[in-house]
């Protein structure tokens, strides 16, 4: 038996057996010609070849995974006839000399290393899309369609990786699994496997890939992107139990879909759902939740080499707005220092980081990063309803200070001719204890609160919630932390403001009663908790 340890872009189980994919790779040669127009006829002959494979494969698309899914090969069909990707092609064919198939296989490669290259990691993405078209116009001239046939027992499908593309020209049905060794769950080779329903584990190394052949046995574990390859006995007991827990919940999930978060008195409250990228938004969706709570839009500086520019945040908060389709979308400001450190921000070690220069407090010292982050938001309102939160609030004068420097932001892109939404709501996370405790000053300043249930627990109990030797000590159903919510639900609703709960305890439904008797109106959990917390909201009677 042996593990592998890769990235799980949808969660599920599969197990069975291995087919590696086969790539009917083109061998592409130099070749000198001296009839130059064969090899034009050739290419145009080709392209038109690739657009009626790739509109059949866009009809196979629409009904398997949906319209916005099926875009890219919309997309792959006009990348064909891009003006610059066809003038390099003849442009190399004429001035060289040399075949067709060669001038369209150094086009991809110069057009995949330019969008490698950029910044914004969508673009990066594209790369592989310049590929998969090239590849299939050079499979046209010679004659041969790339397909790759699979026999009649559902196979876990292990590849390198996989364009989109291939994804889809793949029976769905004979697909238990897919595992690459590379990809990046920006792709849309990630996304079509979410939206396919199919288990699929990224980034699961060369090693994998030189470890496995035709037939061997595998375990897929989607969830938490592990791989065993010849399970033991008591491995694969352990993970069809797992597999069949899986299909309950799937089950649960199929009833709950569409349906209101309302208990039997007919209380209703929001049911929304944390994200830590731009790749969340599957699971938020496939969840059915009514929102995003949390966008812990850290990760976007944590991903990133060096500090994400204006444009590389505003794609990112635009791209997931745009997918919330006028939901409501919470995005929390840079939240790093204590246990997220940054090499590029070059914060000086500290003797107790959690109660260091973290979040708010690196954002009101050095304000361009802020700003620069407070301009994208902005920005990025005015493609659909946006709230802005911050964390780690303990005064009244933090927030003064963060609205006028919104209040700059604003004048600024109004100034520029910028546009952004008018109603962007503006809430402050109550996680200290100072912030509950002033709730009834903080509550007129703002529209919402979001109690970070997390922090606040550790700064309330004085417990470092890395510290796992502390566990015992943490009770995290505390009186002293259920008052704090109280009394910061109290004050928010005095003051005409909303109050949720993003922390972990969102999702603890032995208090979601609790919640509601206090009136909270917001309740945003990772994904997968959504449908189990509608459940247990269902279930409760607030009139008794
Ligand atoms: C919290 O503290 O509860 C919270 C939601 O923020 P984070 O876990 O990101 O600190
Ligand atoms: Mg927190």
């Amino acid at each position: 038996m042996l593990k592998f340890q890769g990235k799980g872009v949808y969660g599920a189980i599969a197990v069975g057996k291995v087919s590696l994919f086969k790539r009917q790779e083109a061998q592409v040669r130099r070749i000198h010609v001296s009839n130059v127009k064969e090899e034009l006829e050739k290419l145009s002959e080709a392209k038109s070849k690739a657009i009626e494979q790739l509109s059949a494969i866009y009809e196979k698309a629409l009904i398997e995974v949906g319209e916005t899914n099926a875009q890219i090969f919309e997309i792959h069909m006009m990348m064909i006839e891009d003006d610059d990707y066809n003038e390099s092609i003849i442009n190399i064919i004429e001035t060289q000399s040399v075949n067709a198939e060669y001038a369209v296989a150094v086009t991809a490669d110069n057009f995949a290393e330019m969008f490698s290259s950029m910044d914004d990691s969508y673009m990066q993405a594209r790369a592989s899309d310049v590929r998969d078209i090239s590849n299939r116009i050079i499979a046209c001239m010679n004659a041969s369609d790339g397909g790759n046939e699979m026999s009649g027992e559902k196979m876990i499908v292990c590849a390198d990786d996989l364009a989109p593309s291939e994804t889809v020209s793949l029976d769905k049905d004979k697909v238990l699994a897919f595992v690459t060794a590379f990809g990046s769950s920006n792709s849309h080779t990630a996304i079509l496997a979410r939206n396919m329903n199919i288990p699929a584990v990224i980034c699961a190394g060369e090693e994998f890939l030189s470890s496995i052949k035709d037939g061997d046995k595998l375990i897929v574990d989607g969830h938490t992107g592990t791989i065993i390859l010849d399970p033991d006995e008591d491995t694969e007991k352990a993970m069809l139990a797992k597999q069949s827990d899986d299909a309950r919940k799937k089950q649960l999930l199929q009833e709950l879909k569409g349906k209101e978060n309302v208990t039997i008195d007919g209380t209703k409250i929001n049911v929304f759902a944390n994200i830590g990228g731009v790749d969340g938004i599957g699971a938020v969706l496939a969840n059915d939740a009514g929102g995003i709570g949390l966008f812990r839009s850290e990760f976007l500086y944590l991903e990133s080499e060096d500090y994400p520019t204006e444009d590389q945040q505003f794609n990112a908060y635009k791209r997931v707005i745009e997918s919330m389709a006028g939901k409501k979308v919470i995005i929390r400001t840079l939240d790093i220092g204590a246990d997220k450190q940054i090499g590029y921000f070059g914060l000086e070690k500290e003797d107790n980081p959690a109660l260091g220069f973290r979040a708010i407090r690196i954002c009101l010292t050095r304000p361009e990063i802020f700003k620069t982050q407070l301009r994208a938001l902005y920005r990025a309102s005015a493609f659909g309803t946006l709230g802005i939160m911050f964390p780690m609030i303990t005064s009244v004068s933090e927030v003064e200070k963060i609205l006028s420097i919104c209040d700059e932001v604003k004048a600024e892109l109004t100034r520029e001719g910028i546009p952004f939404s008018k109603n962007v709501e503006i809430g402050v996370m109550v996680e200290t204890p100072a912030a509950a405790v002033i709730s009834d000053l903080l509550a007129p300043m703002v529209d919402f609160f979001s109690v970070g249930t997390n922090d606040l627990t550790q700064y309330t109990l004085a417990c470092d919630r890395q510290n796992s030797k502390l566990e015992p000590f943490c009770d995290t159903h505390h009186e002293a932390i259920l008052r704090l919510i109280k009394m910061s639900a109290d004050n928010a609703h005095k003051h005409g403001a909303w109050i949720g709960i993003c922390g972990e305890l969102a999702a603890d439904t032995s208090l979601t009663e609790t919640f509601l008797r206090m009136g909270i109106d917001e309740l945003s959990v990772s994904a997968p908790y959504v449908l189990p917390l509608r459940d247990t909201i269902r279930k409760i009677d607030l009139s008794r």
